[in-house]
């Protein structure tokens, strides 16, 4: 709880992304520099559910237009992919900076640097998980103040139309996030993987389907989950988790 105050403080209820967010601190600066040097190629063991990672690559905490969603998780050890994985986020950021360079978007969880339990995720456990921060919106506009809330961003509610539950004119965008799982479809593929899985709330498929974008979506053959445990269900309407072949 101390940590949310402090991080609505620190932060304020922005409604855009203020410089300060996207300057990385010295801290974060000396952790990546520690972890992203000598990198060589992932080898992801065992399944998302009971799995390792070898040679596991680190997200960078921000580029152009991602931020990675809370600073104590990323400083723990908990932003770490398989380098396959990782290219085809990173790939998927830069197409939607080029197709949209004033629009933000912000990763969440990732796996551990050696893969292995991920509590409380039962998956993320190969390198190949990733948490993806519903993009929102206000009256139109692309709205961040629920961007910045760290940890507590997964204990944010949304009703089965996609709206806040504590200020329905806050909206996901559903269009933009059927856009990027297209995108990342697009380079995992081209990268001979693809998507093994989509978890989103069961009751927000047909929201996003009913996008121009989600249309598209509908006609390909990725995979989304069908049937999730009530808790399961419950904890992903305020991001998206995409599994990776
Ligand atoms: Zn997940």
């Amino acid at each position: 709880m101390i940590r949310f105050i402090l991080s609505i403080i620190a932060f304020g209820c922005a409604n855009s992304f203020s410089q300060d967010r996207l300057n990385v601190d010295q801290e974060i600066a000396q952790y990546m520099q520690r972890k992203m040097s000598n990198e060589t190629e992932s080898i992801s063991t065992g399944s998302v559910s009971n799995g390792g990672l070898i040679n596991g690559v680190l997200m960078p905490y921000k580029g152009e237009n991602f931020i990675y969603f809370d600073r104590d998780s990323y400083l723990e050890g908990r932003a770490f992919l398989n380098s396959m994985v990782r290219t085809v986020v990173l790939n998927s950021y830069d197409s939607l900076y080029k197709l949209m360079p004033h629009r933000y978007f912000c990763i969440m969880e990732c796996s551990n640097e050696k893969g292995g339990d991920f509590f409380p995720h039962r998956t993320h456990q190969n390198g190949k998980s990733v948490d993806f921060m519903m993009p929102k919106k206000r009256n139109g506009k692309p709205y961040y103040g629920l961007d910045t809330l760290g940890a507590a961003h997964y204990y944010i509610r949304f009703s089965d139309e996609g709206r806040y539950a504590r200020n329905p004119e806050i909206e996901i965008d559903f269009n933009l996030i059927a856009q990027h799982i297209l995108i990342l479809n697009y380079y995992a593929n081209k990268l001979g993987s693809g998507i093994e899985k989509v978890i989103i709330k069961i009751e927000l498929k047909d929201e996003l389907f009913a996008t121009s974008y989600g249309r598209l979506l509908k006609e390909t053959d990725i995979y989304f989950a069908k049937a999730l445990s009530p808790l399961i269900n419950s904890l992903h309407d305020e991001h998206y988790h995409i599994d990776f072949k």
